[in-house]
């Protein structure tokens, strides 16, 4: 479900969309590895895929981030730990989903990188 800009944006910071992760989806680029985290949290219920895949260390598997996410419902989002450091990041959340009407909600260590002055998600760990 594609929700309306103006609506608050999916990462839970209680703002507008608009004024919140969309900026990131359109190009501007997260200064840490806490605002990409949440930009992508909040992509995967925006449905911008493109975005999900340019902030990936790898090539992500965009069929089935779409499957994944045209099923789901992004409830909320909590960070529950953010580790910053030079090159290397680590963000700790719980995401609240339900896919397929099924709490499929779950708790991750991702961890991230700094490359050419960019972050990018490097991986996760359910925790
Ligand atoms: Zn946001």
């Amino acid at each position: 479900m594609i929700l309306s800009v103006n609506s608050k944006c999916p990462c839970g910071s209680g703002i507008k969309y608009k004024k919140c992760c969309k900026p990131y989806h359109d190009g501007k680029t997260a200064n840490n590895a806490l605002i990409l985290m949440k930009s992508r949290y909040s992509a995967y219920a925006k449905q911008q895929y493109k975005y999900i895949n340019n902030t990936s260390n790898k090539e992500e598997d965009i069929e089935s981030i779409k499957n994944f996410s045209n099923n789901s419902k992004f409830e909320n989002l909590k960070i529950i730990e953010f580790i910053d450091g030079e090159n290397k990041a680590f963000v700790t959340f719980k995401a609240t989903i339900f896919s397929n009407g099924i709490d499929s909600s779950f708790c991750e260590k991702s961890r991230f990188i700094k490359a050419n002055n960019k972050w990018l998600y490097l991986d996760g760990e359910i925790i």
